[in-house]
């Protein structure tokens, strides 16, 4: 890791200069090992350097009279979950996926990128904050298999693209990566530098276990979690099938699992931020790239932990800066966006108190907010 000291991105007040000079002294401490780390406002990066402890992104010292920032994040993607078949299913079938909505903040009319409703895309976005189309600012991977030419996103776009993971690098955070295609391979020779742990497995079961003991022994700020089971049956049984909606049934026994250790684990409980969120939808048939079509564009999108508020909706809460897009796509530049998976970039972010990813587009100013508006 390189040492690094970033710039908060409010501007350089004087306090926060103070603050600043302080974290100099603080960061010396830290790579002694000393010094519980302590920082200013999001934002305000401190890199531990060769420290060998495990990281994780410090709190806030004062934090404002809103939600306390997470000491951890699990994203979660589920590949192709229509929430229309969660709600189907109902709470009984898929009770890890209720509670996690009953728990936290949510919508079930959450929105892919407009221009396609595939797999590999849509991830890049969830992790850069950037829609698609390189030529409007995107991160150029349109497609979605296991080309190794273009070799890194930065070649896709034409230009260095930071992620979610450089972001926590650069902020002395430590990282994983856990996906079930091994298409995310694009990822790891992206950002492998920055991404401390870069698994790829296709048995859903064993990748869910992999997770569970990562929690149990590692101190990560970010672990990314992709679960392919919905997808790859839909593909092969269609997405309107019975085996589809078992798949849907299993993967939420994942979930429940992983979620149940975080909830038992006194090191892990009421310090893990879990969102949950899909690359895209389902709309029946055995294929989802078709993007004008309602179903493959609509996605859950669910945050649960310390801080979220309980039983909220997403919409809701956010007022003035989001809408519900009803049965629509809205366009990108739509004067209230719907809530996106591309949002979840620099919503993970803003819950680990940390600045939104560079060059981002999505959610850039953070305005997805996971607390209950004062009244
Ligand atoms: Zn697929």
């Amino acid at each position: 890791m390189r040492p690094r000291i970033a710039v908060p991105h409010s501007s350089l007040t004087g306090q926060l200069a103070t603050q600043l000079a302080a974290m100099l002294v603080a960061v010396t401490l830290l790579v002694a090992g000393l010094l519980a780390p302590t920082t200013a406002h999001a934002g305000t990066d401190v890199a531990p350097g060769g420290a060998a402890t495990p990281t994780s992104v410090p709190a806030p010292a004062s934090a404002p009279a809103a939600a306390p920032t997470a000491r951890s994040v699990l994203l979660i993607s589920v590949d192709g979950l229509s929430p229309a078949v969660v709600a189907q299913l109902g709470r009984k079938r898929t009770p890890a996926l209720h509670r996690l909505m009953a728990q936290g903040t949510s919508t079930r009319n959450a929105r892919t990128e407009v221009e396609l409703t595939k797999t590999l895309p849509n991830h890049t976005s969830m992790v850069t904050g950037r829609r698609i189309t390189a030529e409007q600012g995107g991160h150029g991977v349109w497609w979605n298999d296991d080309r190794r030419s273009p070799a890194t996103v930065h070649k896709a776009a034409g230009h260095r693209v930071a992620s979610v993971f450089t972001r926590v690098d650069g902020a002395g955070g430590s990282s994983a990566v856990f996906a079930g295609k091994t298409k995310f391979r694009l990822w790891n020779r992206t950002w492998g530098r920055s991404i401390d742990r870069f698994q790829v497995r296709a048995d859903d079961a064993r990748l869910a276990r992999d997770v569970r003991r990562d929690l149990r022994r590692k101190n990560r700020t970010l672990r990314f979690w992709h679960i392919a089971a919905p997808d790859r049956t839909g593909h092969a049984k269609g997405f309107s099938s019975r085996a589809y909606r078992r798949a849907v049934r299993s993967t939420d026994a994942l979930v429940g699992e992983v979620l149940r250790t975080i909830r038992t684990s006194p090191r892990l409980r009421g310090k893990v931020a879990v969102v949950l969120t899909s690359d895209h939808g389902a709309d029946g048939g055995r294929r989802h790239s078709d993007e004008t079509k309602l179903g493959n564009q609509q996605i859950l999108f669910v945050a649960q932990g310390p801080g979220i508020a309980t039983g909220a909706d997403l919409y809701a809460i956010n007022p003035g800066t989001v809408a519900g897009p009803g049965r629509r796509q809205p366009a990108y530049d739509a004067d209230l966006p719907p809530v996106r998976n591309g949002d979840a970039a620099n919503f993970v972010l803003d819950l680990l108190g940390l600045a939104p990813v560079p060059g981002s587009e999505l959610n850039a100013d953070q305005h997805l907010k996971w607390v209950r508006p004062a009244s």
